[in-house]
């Protein structure tokens, strides 16, 4: 058996999916013509409540796009340490948006209450101009970690009463609604934008969205273009992104609750140190000591078992929808029999 935790992204398209793309209907979507991209983006714009969308080929691009649409040169933008735009883009808001980052320490990902009041910079000429708060909701290197709409509305209006824009890179945030029950419209009509992956647990091969207001997601349908993101007959790719919208949504509440067996089931063991709060589809955990995630990878490998490091000592399994509750049975099964085998901390 092979059982692929390395990633949500690691998803394949399902049949009904395959017919989706096959049926769609296509023109240049750089023209505006893709009757499937425009649909797309008027699904999602109406799921969220919000007055645009724009359809990208992945979450690094959805993302800086707003960060290039939110700034100007030498502004700064707040964020958790573990962010997303700061650990997995390449650094790359410093080269196409010249801004630097104003990195915060908060808990497992989430910035906490009267941080960014506190970290917001006075005018002065030899600062940066403080001007943008990006959020990540589910946070990935925060163990999957939830923000309720409460939590998040409270750090908008922090954020707010400082002249920031807010930005949500929300890459996951359908893994965290269907915990909460909160809707989407909820979300859209706080942020001043949002960033979701169509390609991570909801399925699709290809794409994510932006999505805002319309003068600001014109000016990233610019910026789009330049960076060579203008894609002609997208409608096969935004055919699948549709039917993951209308499809697999409620579905991820399975990819969620099989992480949590995970997390369950490593708990106790004698080579796991630590387990992280675990509430959504990824599961962060840290190896006793004397084991290093290197070889305890090459032994879950030999198994059939695919992860992936999160440092040295650190693990991270991620459930989505080619992960069934057999594969999961499966993987208990071997975690508890490697324990059994005493492979664990003194041996080193
Ligand atoms: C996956 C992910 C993205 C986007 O990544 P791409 O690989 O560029 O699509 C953005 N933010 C978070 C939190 C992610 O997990």
């Amino acid at each position: 058996m092979t059982v692929n935790l390395i990633s949500d992204t690691a998803t394949q398209p399902t049949a009904p999916m395959l017919e989706a793309m096959f049926a769609a209907r296509v023109g240049d979507d750089v023209f505006r013509q893709d009757p499937t991209v425009n649909e797309l983006e008027a699904y999602a714009a109406d799921l969220f409540g919000m007055e645009a969308a724009l359809f990208c080929p992945s979450g690094t691009m959805t993302n800086q796009l707003a960060i290039k649409c939110h700034t100007r040169a030498l502004d700064e933008i707040i964020c958790e340490e573990k962010s997303h735009i700061y650990q997995y883009e390449g650094g790359v808001y410093s080269m196409l948006s010249s801004v630097s980052m104003n990195l915060l320490r908060g808990e497992r990902g989430k910035v906490l209450p009267g941080q960014i009041a506190n970290a917001v910079k006075p005018h002065y000429d030899w600062l940066p101009r403080t001007r943008l708060v990006v959020l990540e909701n589910t946070c990935n290197k925060g163990g999957g970690s939830i923000y309720t709409l409460g939590e998040a509305a409270a750090l908008v209006a922090e954020s707010r009463e400082h002249g920031l824009a807010v930005h949500l890179d929300g890459a996951r945030l359908f893994n965290a609604l269907v915990e909460t029950g909160e809707s989407p419209q909820a979300w859209g009509t706080t942020f001043d934008t949002i960033s979701i992956c169509l390609s991570k647990g909801l399925g699709a091969p290809v794409g994510s969205l932006l999505l805002g207001p319309t003068d600001l997601i014109d000016e990233a349908r610019r910026y789009r273009k330049v960076l060579g993101g203008g894609m002609r007959q997208a409608g096969y790719l935004a055919a699948a992104g549709l039917y993951a919208l209308q499809h697999n949504i409620d579905r991820l509440a399975d990819d969620n609750a099989r992480a949590r067996r995970l997390a369950e089931s490593l708990e106790g063991l004698p080579f796991v140190a630590s387990v992280s709060t675990t509430e959504t589809n990824i599961c962060i955990f840290d190896l006793a000591e004397g084991l290093t995630a290197a070889r305890f990878l090459v032994e879950l490998e030999k198994e059939g078992i695919l992860a992936v490091p999160f440092g040295p000592q650190t693990i991270r399994f991620t459930t989505h929808l080619g992960v069934t509750d057999e594969q999961v049975d499966y993987v208990i099964d071997r975690l508890h029999r490697y324990a059994r085998q005493g492979a664990a901390p003194a041996g080193g």
